[in-house]
Order: structure tokens, then C-alpha cells, then sequence
């Protein structure tokens, strides 16, 4: 079979689901294999590459989608891109099924199989497939250098022959994946780290990156997440209280805050208040990795940089991962050609949908001319 990947038609996007070295493996794999010319160009992918790399290059999007009987992508395809979909295509990608009714829709009567990666079950077995998790890793990344770029001092402390300068100091809300990874580069700059979760299982991991772990005056054990599968549940009033008490007090001394908290299928819960916001030291940056979904800072604006009156900077960007294109197609093109690798048990570059299998079940959200999201709970944890 043919798999191909078209260049991203959402603004600003820089990433693409093929690099030329995902395609050598799906060759192995026996698949050939297209890319829309030009859709790895602005990852750093000329078509020459993915030429050496024994890749058809295809000149336009429709083309590319006729030809091709596996498409792989980025982002979830719009309107356009699910006009091409047909009974014998497979698509994988991000496709928010959950909020993308539409779509499923579409898809649905397309009579596609859709695989969407978000959809991937959080399982050991899958995690070289859990493109979240990779997404995440560069976003937290990246939320500490955009907040390094717009902080006007050094993270690390120097003693120099014009004076002793101290560290910056970190407050990483939410130690989920993207937090750990900003704690992590965090350290890795020489700041003064500091990271709260209401996870506190999570304590262990943020000290052994050399951060420290915030722990609240609160009578009650920190809220034990593992009630709901490792994910966080909504906290009780009194517990909240005692958070933002705690944020509070911390406000006036951090230099940089990267919040990175959220519940799954909720609204961002609102953490750093406006007040917090006021109290912090003109020059300070705030980076909310939560703007997507509403935001965990009071002052957030989605997709953009605000400079408050008191002189705090705050950064609602959601494409982190797309503004380190080469680094997150990379990773991505990895989760899916994983993927693809699954689905092609034999490697005679032919898929068995294998609806049997929690991992390909849970991420298929159409098949054969059905809607299959939600799915049922995995088999196996
Ligand atoms: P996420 O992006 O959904 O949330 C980020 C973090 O915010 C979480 O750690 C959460 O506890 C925290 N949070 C929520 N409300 C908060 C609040 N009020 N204050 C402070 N922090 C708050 O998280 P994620 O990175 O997707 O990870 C969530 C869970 O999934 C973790 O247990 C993680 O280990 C697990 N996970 C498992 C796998 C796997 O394959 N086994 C892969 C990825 C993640």
C-alpha cells in the first residue's frame, strides 16, 4: 500500500507527520511512500531529502490524497481534506474526535477508518506511539526557553568581576509530562526550581530533577490522584483554598511561572488569580502551557504575548511544538510510523485493522462506515 502526507493546511503549522527517515522505515515495513512537495519545508525536510530517501514527491494535495491509501497528518483535517476520504483510506492523525463531531461525521459517511493519535490508551505498551506525551515534552521544553527569551536576566547565579548575580527562580505548576520536561530544562539552566501538582506521587520524580516539590498546609494528605487512573480529579474547595494561599505567598519571589495544569475534559482550573499576577516583580514571565483550554492564569490571552501594567509578561502560545518543528516531526513521525508498525504485523506492506487490539481500537474513532469514539475501556492497564 501507498502511505502519504500532505502539507499541513492549519496557519502556522510547521510540522509534517513523514520525515525521511520515518519513510526508509515504512519502506521496510513494505510500504512506498508520498509526500505533498514542499510539506516538509518549513520542519527543515527539503523534497530532495525525502527524495534520497526513495519518496515520491506528489505536487498538489488532491493528488497526493488520491494516490495514497494510508494518509498520514498533523492536525486534524478540515473540511477539504475530509472530502477526499474514501471507503478504502485509512487516516492517522490528530483529530480531536471529541470536539469534532463534524468530522466524525464526515468521516463516518466517507466509510474511512480514522485513527487519531490522541486517542492512543496511556498504557506501557503504547507509550512509543503517545504523540501527546511527545508533544507535551517539546511544549515544556520550549515554555522555558520562550520564557528565558523574554526574561531580562540569566536563570543561573554568577558571582562576576562586576557583581554577584542570583539565580531566577521557577515555579512549575502541574508535573504532568509537559511539566517535568520544564522542570527539567529548568534545572538543567541553573534556576531555582520549584513545582507543585496536586498529584503527590509525583514529588519523588520533581526532586530527583533537582527541583523542589511544594507542599501545602493542608490537613488532609495532598489529593491521591491514583482514585482517578493517575489523572487529576477536580479539587475540593478547601484544598484550592489552601493552593492559591500557597501561590500567593510564593508570587512576590518567582522570576518565572510556567503553569501547566489541567483535568482531562475540563476547562483549564484557574490557579495563578490576578492578584498573584499584580504581586509579582516587573520583568517577571509567565508562560501558560493551559491557554488552549481557557488557561490557568487570570490575564492569558490565547495565542499571544501581553505585557501587564505592572510589567509581567504573559505567553498564551499553543504551538510550542510547531515552533520546534524539525525536533517535534521527528518524534511524531516516530509515534506514527510505531503505529503504522503495529498495524502491519506481516511487514508486506498491507494494514489488519485489527479492532481486537486495545491500542488500535482505543484510536480508531471510525471504521467501517461506524463511529467507534468513545471506545470501551481498555482490557489491560
Ligand atoms: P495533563 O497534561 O493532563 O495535566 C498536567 C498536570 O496538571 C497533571 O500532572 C495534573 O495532576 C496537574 N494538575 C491538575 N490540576 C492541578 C492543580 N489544580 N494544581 C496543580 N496541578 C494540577 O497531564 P499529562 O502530562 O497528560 O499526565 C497525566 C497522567 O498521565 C500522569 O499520571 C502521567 O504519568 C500519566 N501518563 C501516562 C503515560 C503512559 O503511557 N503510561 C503517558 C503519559 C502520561
Amino acid at each position: 500500500l501507498k502511505i502519504g502526507t500532505p502539507k499541513e493546511t492549519f496557519p502556522g503549522e510547521n510540522r509534517v507527520a513523514m520525515t525521511p527517515e520515518s519513510a526508509k522505515q515504512l519502506q521496510k515495513l513494505g510500504f512506498s511512500c508520498l509526500v505533498q512537495s514542499g510539506a516538509g519545508t518549513a520542519a527543515g525536510f527539503s523534497d530532495q531529502a525525502y527524495e534520497e530517501a526513495g519518496v515520491e514527491i506528489v505536487k498538489t494535495a488532491a493528488s497526493l490524497w488520491k494516490k495514497s491509501d494510508i494518509v498520514t497528518k498533523v492536525r486534524q483535517p478540515d473540511d477539504k481534506e475530509l472530502g477526499y476520504l474514501t471507503k478504502d483510506k485509512t487516516l492517522i492523525s490528530f483529530f480531536n474526535p471529541g470536539g469534532n463531531t463534524d468530522g466524525l461525521e464526515k468521516a463516518k459517511e466517507s466509510g474511512a477508518s480514522v485513527i487519531a493519535m490522541e486517542m492512543v490508551p496511556r498504557i506501557s505498551r503504547a507509550q512509543k506511539m503517545d504523540a501527546l506525551s511527545s508533544m507535551a515534552n517539546i511544549a515544556g521544553y520550549r515554555a522555558v526557553i520562550e520564557a528565558g527569551n523574554n526574561f531580562g536576566r540569566f536563570f543561573t547565579g554568577q558571582i562576576t568581576a562586576a557583581g554577584k548575580v542570583p539565580p531566577a527562580k521557577v515555579l512549575v505548576v502541574g508535573a504532568g509530562v509537559a511539566g517535568l520536561a520544564a522542570i527539567g530544562t529548568s534545572t538543567s539552566l541553573g534556576a531555582i526550581t520549584y513545582a507543585f501538582d496536586v498529584r503527590p506521587e509525583v514529588a519523588e520524580q520533581v526532586e530527583s530533577m533537582g527541583a523542589e516539590f511544594v507542599y501545602l498546609d493542608f490537613e488532609e494528605e495532598q489529593q491521591d490522584g491514583a482514585a482517578t487512573g493517575g489523572y487529576a480529579s477536580v479539587s475540593s474547595p478547601e484544598f484550592r483554598e489552601a493552593q492559591l494561599a500557597k501561590f500567593r505567598e510564593l508570587a512576590p519571589e518567582m522570576d518565572i511561572v510556567i503553569t501547566t495544569a489541567l483535568i482531562p475534559n475540563r476547562d483549564a482550573p484557574k490557579l495563578w488569580l490576578e492578584d498573584m499576577v499584580k504581586a509579582m516583580k516587573p520583568g517577571s514571565v509567565i508562560v501558560d502551557l493551559a491557554a488552549e483550554r481557557g488557561g490557568n492564569a487570570e490575564g492569558t490571552v490565547k495565542d499571544e504575548k501581553v505585557v501587564t501594567e505592572n510589567g509581567v509578561t504573559i505567553i498564551g502560545y499553543t504551538d510550542f511544538p510547531s515552533r520546534m518543528a524539525a525536533q517535534s516531526s521527528t518524534l511524531y513521525a516516530t509515534n506514527i510510523r510505531h503505529m503504522l508498525t503495529d498495524l502491519t504485523p506481516e511487514k508486506d506492506g498491507q494494514i489488519v485493522h485489527n479492532m481486537e487490539d486495545d491500542v488500535i481500537r482505543g484510536a480508531t474513532v471510525t471504521h467501517e462506515g461506524e463511529i467507534t469514539f468513545p471506545p470501551p475501556p481498555p482490557k489491560v492497564q
